[in-house]
């Protein structure tokens, strides 16, 4: 198994990351009455689909799951990733398939071709592995991109997912959607506070994890912890939609 990829900790890179939430934005308002949760998995491991999204099923909930197609049935650091069978599986009990890079290239790194003849070869390969709907969504891999990649996929993608923590309200970027990571252990606790404001100050709450297990890595979650989360959501009195119907209801509601 080799060492998980790290984007880049160069200051320039720091610096850029600071400056890109300001930079080739996709503005909507979101202003809502009662508060939106959505579930995101990404790439994805198995584990996210048989503990995870099964968990959900239990609510009736649906999630989304952020697909690179180029780790379907690798073995890494989340564990076994996904087979075809599985991405069958998900589709038949109505989750959500949206768009990643097929490699999980860093669109932070890849220049705009290299990017979107990744995203093409993405959407074909889930085509072909049996996916029916439109790839609509995205997550940036990593949580990472820059301006000509933010502008590049705009017209490709209806909403882009980033990695960084916080409600979506009020002024809020398409281009790359605030998501709030479930890891394990006190990292967790952030999660719970928003999950917990929501009541007061309703917005779109947007949850990502990778692998749910018992023994998960450090960019995932147990499986008791994600019990903690699903209950914090069911007291919140959140509507729990996946990414494509959760836009659709805030775009309803925001004219
Ligand atoms: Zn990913």
């Amino acid at each position: 198994m080799n060492a998980p990829y790290q984007p880049s900790a160069s200051l320039s890179a720091k610096i850029s990351r600071k400056l890109l939430p300001m930079r080739a934005r996709r503005d909507i308002r979101v202003s809502l009455k009662r508060p939106i949760v959505s579930f995101t998995f990404d790439d994805f491991p198995r584990s996210a689909l048989y503990e995870g999204a099964d968990m959900l099923a239990k609510h009736n909930w649906l999630a989304t799951f952020y697909v690179a197609a180029g780790l379907a049935g690798v073995h890494n650091h989340h564990g076994h990733s996904f087979t075809d069978a599985d991405l069958l599986y998900l589709q038949t009990k109505g989750h959500e398939i949206a768009g990643h890079t097929y490699s999980h290239l860093d669109c932070g790194q890849g220049g705009e071709h290299q990017v979107l003849a990744e995203i093409e070869q993405n959407k074909s390969a889930l085509r072909e592995m049996g996916v029916k709907k439109p790839i609509e969504h995205f997550a940036w891999p990593y949580g990472t991109t820059n301006i000509a990649n933010k502008t590049a996929l705009q017209s490709h993608f209806k909403t882009m997912r980033g990695v960084t923590p916080g409600v979506n309200r009020g002024r809020t970027d398409l281009n790359c959607l605030k998501s709030t990571p479930l890891y394990s252990g006190a990292k967790l606790s952030r999660a719970t506070d928003l999950i917990e404001g929501l009541e007061k100050r309703p917005g779109w709450l947007i949850l990502f994890t990778h692998d749910v297990r018992g023994n998960p890595s450090e960019w995932g979650v147990t499986t008791l912890e994600f019990l903690t989360i699903i209950d914090a959501v069911k007291t919140s009195g959140a509507t729990v939609l996946p990414v494509g119907e959760a836009l659709e209801m805030v775009e309803k509601q925001n004219g």
